[in-house]
């Protein structure tokens, strides 16, 4: 049976379809990372269609409307509703008085002051910080975000800010992972420790964004006791860096899916890399970037949004949605797309994770029917409770609309067992909707 009848056979099952496509305001979470070459750039979209900026990139022209490309042509949105500035280095507050020029920021946040010297390009942001509404975060706020009818509950919490973290309760279980499993690291003098640690939720789903944090104070969240508990997607720390990613933290957190927000030469440490490996709830390791230093190691191609060098580079951006399925199963459908590989030889996406290379392209079905079939895709994925689908873009000659079928991996501890998923579904953002 090839992959696009057996595609075929799961949309006869006849289940509803997941707001899928354009995030904004249609009742599905959407978590976007913007290539901005080894900085921190990750957007949120909620199903109310309010929008969380994390980061800013770097003070270039570049970073800026690599954001504000993805936030105004893929997102749809209008402003940046909320913009969180996780510390005091340039690859994360330098692009923010830039972008304020491409789509309007109505609030910032951070972390207080800076604890270094005063930076010009700190300077620079402070200018810029005091023209628009200005809240410190701190440990335990929750970040104030409306809740879109008939969809699971969401939340944005501050887990640390400033070397302050959210204090144990009684819900906090003790952690199995012994204390002497957590490696030494040197004590930290740099902006990073100042960072802003955000958790997501969207009914069941949980996605953990350390910034830059760095691996001593990392440890405060898994020792002695596991303060934040699992969660579905682990945005890998500082960029993939060695002085990040505590090997204990990382078990704890036990994701299914990590995106690693690095560069071409940054990030993709071989500590970091070998606690991803050795964490065995993940399922698939994303990279923005494909480390070309000799002898990296990297994730497969396939799970790598930009592969060529500098010049080449398109600063693809890797996608997420999480769709819910009423108030009582959210997050059912997790839908995660690598706009990548787009002029690399023709070389077309394939599935992440254990499921790789199960699929092929598909029969390419007649232009009239390709948005059609996308959108019937979109249903089959429902039906594949808690699935994690992924796909990378596909240009012409599908008229910037390809159907991609193969299987695809569960979302670990909330897949049943042995399940499998359907199909997943590219084309020009906002179309599916
Ligand atoms: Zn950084």
């Amino acid at each position: 049976m090839s992959h696009w009848s057996q595609w075929l056979g799961l949309v006869a099952l006849g289940v509803m379809a997941p707001g899928l496509g354009r995030a904004a305001g249609t009742g599905s979470l959407g978590v976007y990372w913007v290539d901005v070459e080894g900085g921190g750039a990750t957007l949120i979209v909620t199903p109310a269609g309010e929008s969380v900026l994390i980061d800013t990139g770097l003070d270039n022209p570049r970073d800026p409307a690599r954001i504000a490309r993805v936030a105004k042509d893929v997102a749809r949105l209008t402003q940046i509703d909320h913009l969180v500035v996780t510390h005091f280095d340039i690859d994360h507050h330098g692009g923010a008085a830039e972008l304020s020029k491409l789509i309007p920021i109505r609030r910032v946040y951070d972390p207080g002051d800076e604890i270094g010297q005063a930076e010009p390009m700190y300077v620079k942001y402070v200018a810029w910080r005091k023209t628009v509404p200005y809240t410190v975060l701190k440990a335990g706020d929750a970040m104030p975000l409306r809740e879109a009818e008939g969809t699971a509950r969401i939340g944005l919490t501050c887990l640390a800010a400033a070397q302050q973290f959210l204090a144990a309760g009684p819900e906090h279980k003790p952690n199995p992972i012994p204390a002497s499993e957590a490696p030494e690291y040197p004590e930290d003098r740099s902006e990073n420790r100042q960072s802003i640690v955000l958790l997501l939720r969207f009914g069941e789903f949980e996605f953990y964004d350390g910034a830059d944090l760095t691996g001593r104070l990392e440890a405060k969240f898994a020792l002695p006791v596991n303060l934040v508990g699992e969660v579905d997607i682990y945005q890998v720390t500082h960029h993939g860096l060695d002085i990040s990613n505590n090997p204990v933290l990382v078990r704890s957190l036990a994701p299914t899916v990590t995106v690693m927000n690095n560069g071409e030469r940054k990030g993709c440490g071989p500590k970091t890399r070998a606690a991803l490996k050795a964490t065995t709830s993940i399922q698939a390791n994303y990279q923005l970037h494909k480390n070309l230093a000799p002898n990296a190691d990297n994730t497969p191609d396939e799970l790598i949004a930009n592969l060529g060098p500098g010049a080449d580079c398109k600063g693809n951006h890797i996608e997420l949605h999480v769709a819910p399925d009423g108030a009582a199963h959210a997050a059912e459908t997790v839908l995660l797309v690598a706009e990548a590989h787009v002029g690399q030889g023709g070389r077309l996406a394939v599935p992440c994770g254990r499921a790789a290379r199960v699929g092929t392209r598909a029969p390419a079905p007649a232009a009239d029917d390709t948005l059609g079939a996308a959108r019937r895709a979109a249903r089959v994925l429902s039906s594949a409770a808690r699935v994690i689908i992924l796909g990378v873009d596909v240009v012409a000659p599908f008229g910037g609309i390809a159907v991609h079928v193969h299987e695809a991996p569960g979302i670990g501890r909330h897949l049943p067992h042995g399940a499998r998923g359907a199909a997943s579904v590219v084309g020009e953002p906002g179309e599916l909707a």
